[in-house]
Parts: structure tokens; C-alpha cells; sequence
């Protein structure tokens, strides 16, 4: 969800087989000759998550996670130039958050406080527009007043230029997160997504109303950061009138959701 997922850092945890494959077997040098500024950044925050010991190679959970991410990549692919790749991390706060490059991180805190298919197919199809849409690449530029041209390529970037831009991306996604109206972007993207993949986009307003509900403490930051999560649903609700061919189809009732049979306290080992 928009500020469920990005703020707070996770754990990673990934059945891997559609993260790991090329982030961490692929000697570096291989990987330079397509690189480009977002992948760089994106590179330099796995790295940092997997010194950490945060991403978690293997777990159940991935088992869960993966079928949902590989529907959701079929239909956000096009729409993108570097692969989706999704992790799970190990973090306390459930959460979700993407960095430039493709890659998606789920805590693994999130996997537990979702109530169904639906709300945790919502926060990755939130998160994944935030990638289409280069949100955290505009936040970097944002924040640090850097203009675009001053990134360049790869060539000009640097690896240790890189290093920085990450270690401030990481930074900012744990505090302020994205602006409201990106935010909102993310989440009327992501319902397209979702649908597309045919997941109920009403998964993310029962998130939003389950936050409502929730002990402050429990709730996904990148929801909590915006007191706006009304605004947010009215939002939604309203892109769902909009276009009837597109959602009518999909149940309001929190009744139509599926069940997401997640192991209790799923062992986890980490990459390092
Ligand atoms: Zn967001």
C-alpha cells in the first residue's frame, strides 16, 4: 500500500527464485554492461539489506508471496524496462517497499498482518507502480535537489556516487515516504494492475479499513504516514466507478476473499 509498504525496512524474505537469480549471482562486472542509474541505486540497496543479514533467501512464505508476484509481473513488465524481482525481508513493522531496478521487498511482518490474497496482491500492485511510475528515483532527485542530467549514465554515476544515492533512498523510505499525491498515483495504478492480473483491486480499501481498525502500532507505516487513508479509498472507490468494464466485475464484499494460508513463525534463512 502506498505507505504500508514503503516505509519501514523488512526483512526480505524470498522464495528467491525470481529475485536472487541475477542480484546475487551475477558477477558484477556481467551486470554493468546494462546498467543504468535506477538499477545501480537498486543494486546498492540490496547490497546494503543483504549486509545487514535482512533478506531472507529461503522461506516458506515465499510459497505464498511468489504466485501473486509472478501474475502481478506478468501484467507490470511491459509497463517497466528492468525485471521485477521480489524479496522478502526480516523486519518487525509489516511493510512493503520497491527501489529503483525492479526489486520488491516484503517484510515478512506483512505476510502475517495481511487478512487475505487480496489485501498483500494490493500492497505489491501499490508497490510495483511506484517502480513504473520512478517514484523513489524522484524522491532521490527531490530531496537532494539533483537533477536528472546530473545522474546521467551508469558510466557517469559511479559506484560510490551510487552507494550514496542508496544509502539516502533507504533513509528516506523509512521516514518520509512518498507525497500524498504520489501516493495516490501509486494506488489508482495499482488497481489497474491488480485487476489486470486478476486480483480484486478492493484488496487495498479493505487494507486501508483494517488499518482504520488496527492498534496504531501494528500498522504498516507507509499507511500510517498519511492521515488521509479516507481519501485515499474515496479515491479508489471513485477510479472503480470510473471505469465499470475494468472493475465491475470485482466484489466489494470482504466476504468474496480468498483465504492466504501463511506458516506460523516460518523458519527463514538469510542470504549473505
Ligand atoms: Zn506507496
Amino acid at each position: 500500500m502506498g505507505s504500508t509498504t514503503h516505509r519501514r525496512w523488512l526483512g526480505v524474505v524470498a522464495v528467491c527464485v525470481l529475485a536472487v537469480t541475477t542480484s546475487a549471482t551475477t558477477p558484477r562486472a556481467a551486470q554493468d554492461r546494462n546498467q543504468d542509474d535506477e538499477q545501480q541505486v537498486g543494486q546498492e540497496v540490496f547490497d546494503e539489506l543483504r549486509a545487514k543479514g535482512e533478506i531472507v533467501a529461503s522461506s516458506p512464505l515465499y510459497e505464498q508471496l511468489q504466485p501473486i508476484a509472478a501474475a502481478i509481473t506478468r501484467t507490470a513488465q511491459p509497463r517497466y524496462n528492468h525485471p521485477f524481482r521480489f524479496y522478502l525481508v526480516h523486519e518487525q513493522q509489516p511493510n512493503a517497499f520497491a527501489t529503483p531496478g525492479g526489486n520488491v521487498y516484503v517484510t515478512d511482518s506483512l505476510m502475517y498482518f495481511v487478512k487475505n490474497t487480496e489485501q498483500l496482491a494490493g500492497t505489491i500492485c501499490h508497490e510495483v507502480s511506484h517502480t513504473i511510475h520512478h517514484d523513489s528515483m524522484h524522491l532521490i532527485e527531490k530531496e537532494r535537489q539533483v537533477e536528472r542530467r546530473e545522474l546521467g549514465a551508469a558510466i557517469l554515476l559511479g559506484p560510490s556516487r551510487a552507494h550514496v544515492l542508496a544509502i539516502v533512498l533507504i533513509g528516506k523510505l523509512r521516514s518520509l515516504g512518498y507525497s500524498r499525491d504520489a501516493e495516490s498515483a501509486a494506488d489508482l495504478t495499482g488497481a489497474d494492475v491488480c485487476a489486470a492480473s486478476q486480483y480484486n483491486p478492493w484488496g487495498l480499501v479493505w487494507l486501508f479499513q483494517d488499518f482504520d481498525k488496527a492498534d496504531t502500532a501494528q500498522i504498516p507505516q507507509l499507511l500510517s504516514d498519511h492521515p488521509d487513508n479516507q481519501h485515499r479509498v474515496d479515491a479508489l472507490k471513485q477510479h472503480f466507478r470510473d471505469a465499470p468494464s475494468v472493475f465491475g466485475s470485482f466484489s466489494s464484499d470482504t466476504a468474496s476473499a480468498r483465504a492466504l494460508s501463511v506458516p506460523k513463525n516460518a523458519a527463514e534463512v538469510f542470504l549473505r
